[in-house]
């Protein structure tokens, strides 16, 4: 039986401090350097101090991870006050935090309703492995697709995320597992980044990352600035499920490594399992992965591909495959199917699934079979948030129950 422990239970959630009033002011998490400069200036800052004032706040919010302005202690006690009356740097509420038996830890965090007329809360999945750590991001609250095997999208889109919201997902969860070393070292020394805990992040958590590019991609070049959080560009993964014009964008200006949501190689059956596909089909999707930047045997795209039993399982659909992504460096994810009440689709047969990744490990790629991860916590892929917001206790535990005994002996 799955061990799951509940360290923040809804009822002992925590506030953000002074969460009601952080809310209304605005954040310096998420500002680029430029903004940080103008909301300075704004303030009455002297011009000759600005940019020291952008670097220091830069440091102590990215390389320190401070949510408190009282302890930047180099920032004198004035600059500190005026900081404090004007702006937040406030984590979200953790609602709720758990941890699984596999050790995927999951949050559900609540951000303030910013016009959507209430709270919002999204999920993020922390999924340590041996030698890193992947944190799956939500880029929106809910989703305006509509791929019909993702729970995720059963949800009607509440709103998008802002750069903020994104990023202090990666905040919080280097918090929460103790990932900001720097914070007690003495300014300027050098941790080996191999002991961080998050070394990759994925955004593939709930939401299309590029119905909301402008936000994602302000998010993520932050996250990627040698002077502060320094993941690299090589760790940091956006997945989508085919929003062709913007994956050119993405290559230009973020720059950082793709995933496709793929799921099918035949335009019939990808109009119904990832209806963005009437939009922009197949040969349009291909033509822009081709023309993806740096693309080589080190630096390859992610096609993410769902294990459907009877639908997109056959070796006629591997073969498919093969022929798609030719002349494209590519990996295969093949997901299992994680099931959700009031899914038509089933799983895979391991052995189909097993003989599916043979037929493509055979043609030269490499396709390894996700191994589920978090399935005590509803945190594999496609279960995020609905599940946790919808269902109430009993059914939830009752859920649980039957995702363990389905899945417990294929472990
Ligand atoms: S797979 Fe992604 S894009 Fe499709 S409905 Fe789910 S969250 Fe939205």
């Amino acid at each position: 039986m799955a061990v799951m422990e509940n360290l923040i239970g809804r009822e002992n959630a925590r506030p953000a401090p002074s969460a009601g009033k952080a809310a209304e002011m605005p954040s310096l998490i998420g500002a680029d350097r430029e903004e940080l400069a103008a909301m300075l200036r704004d303030r009455g800052v002297p011009e000759r101090q600005i940019k020291m004032r952008v670097s220091q706040l830069w440091n102590w919010l990215y390389v320190r991870g401070v949510s408190d302005f009282d302890a930047m202690a180099n920032v004198s006690k004035d600059m500190r006050e005026m900081l404090k009356a004007n702006f937040t740097i406030a984590r979200p509420e953790i609602v709720e935090e758990q941890v699984s038996n596999d050790g995927t830890r999951k949050w559900l965090l609540r951000y303030p309703p910013r016009g959507a007329g209430r709270p919002v809360e999204v999920e993020t999945v922390y999924i340590p492995e041996e030698g890193r750590g992947t944190l799956c991001i939500s880029s929106q609250v809910g989703c305006t697709l509509t791929c019909s095997f993702c729970h995720t999208g059963t949800q009607r889109l509440v709103r998008n995320l802002t750069a903020e919201e994104i990023l202090s997902q990666l905040l919080l969860a280097r918090d929460r597992l103790g990932d900001f070393p720097d914070r007690d070292v003495p300014q300027g020394a050098m941790i080996p980044s191999s002991d961080r805990k998050v070394t990759n992040i994925v955004m593939m958590g709930m939401g299309e990352p590029l119905y909301n590019f402008e936000e994602v991609k302000k998010a993520l070049l932050i996250a990627t600035d040698g002077d502060g959080l320094s993941l690299s560009k090589r760790r940091v993964t956006l997945s989508t499920s085919g929003v062709v014009p913007e994956i050119y964008r993405t290559g230009e200006e973020i720059g950082c490594m793709l995933a496709i949501s793929l799921h099918a190689v035949r335009d019939e059956l990808r109009d119904m399992l990832v209806p963005i596909n009437k939009k922009y089909p197949l040969k349009e999707l291909m033509e822009a992965c081709r023309a993806y930047p740096g693309l080589s045997n080190a630096r390859r795209i992610t096609f993410e591909y769902v294990m459907l039993k009877d639908v997109n399982d056959s070796l006629e659909d591997a073969k498919g495959l093969i022929q798609l992504l030719k002349g494209v460096p590519a990996k295969i994810n093949l997901i299992p199917f994680n099931p959700w009440p009031g899914t038509n689709y089933q799983c895979s047969d391991w052995a189909q699934i097993e003989k599916f990744a043979d037929f493509i490990n055979q043609a030269g790629y490499a396709s390894p079979i996700r191994t589920p991860r978090g399935r005590d916590i509803l945190a594999a892929c496609g279960q995020l948030k609905s599940e946790s917001e919808r269902m109430r206790k009993s059914e939830r535990l009752a859920f649980e129950a039957m995702m363990i005994a389905n899945h417990g002996e294929d472990d």
